[in-house]
């Protein structure tokens, strides 16, 4: 079973078609998703689960930190990042959109040291770095050339 089903299961919930079927489909994607991407797959692999319940699964996962939303390319519309071991870290390049994913985040240290100041339990983050790739870092930022 994968990790995230685990965390589902952990957290007391049933593992319903609905669920399996999105956290598959988010999976087999790389972990980086559109809901407009899992509302198509899901279709596909099983047109029984309806757009309600892929939305509100899709709630669910994010509440419980297994997925997180973010807004590529300054985008409206969210995609969703798995969140393997409560982890997920971006660079992206303000120049050209490019996400550079990297694991090690070195974080564990502050997270704890922020749970013993501030008293509270921290169960994942998504962090994102913005700046300039390999390949733009010459460039000039975007709206710097006028
Ligand atoms: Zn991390
Ligand atoms: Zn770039
Ligand atoms: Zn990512």
């Amino acid at each position: 079973m994968s990790p995230h089903l685990e965390r589902l299961k952990a957290a007391g919930y049933k593992l319903t078609k609905a669920r399996s079927t999105i956290l598959h489909v988010i999976e087999a994607a790389g972990g980086h998703v559109t809901s407009a991407e899992v509302l198509e797959k899901v279709a596909a692999l099983n047109p029984s689960i309806g757009r309600a319940s892929v939305f509100r699964t899709l709630d669910l996962l994010t509440r419980l930190v297994i997925i997180r939303p973010t807004y590529p390319g300054g985008s409206t519309t969210p995609g969703y990042v798995l969140m393997p071991g409560g982890h997920h870290h971006h660079i992206i390049c303000m120049v050209c959109n490019r996400i550079i994913e990297f694991d090690d985040c070195g974080l564990e240290g502050m997270a704890a040291a922020l749970e013993e100041r501030l008293h509270v339990r921290l169960e994942g983050h998504l962090l994102e770095f913005y700046g300039r790739c390999d390949r733009c870092r010459e460039l000039p930022l975007p709206g710097s050339e006028a």
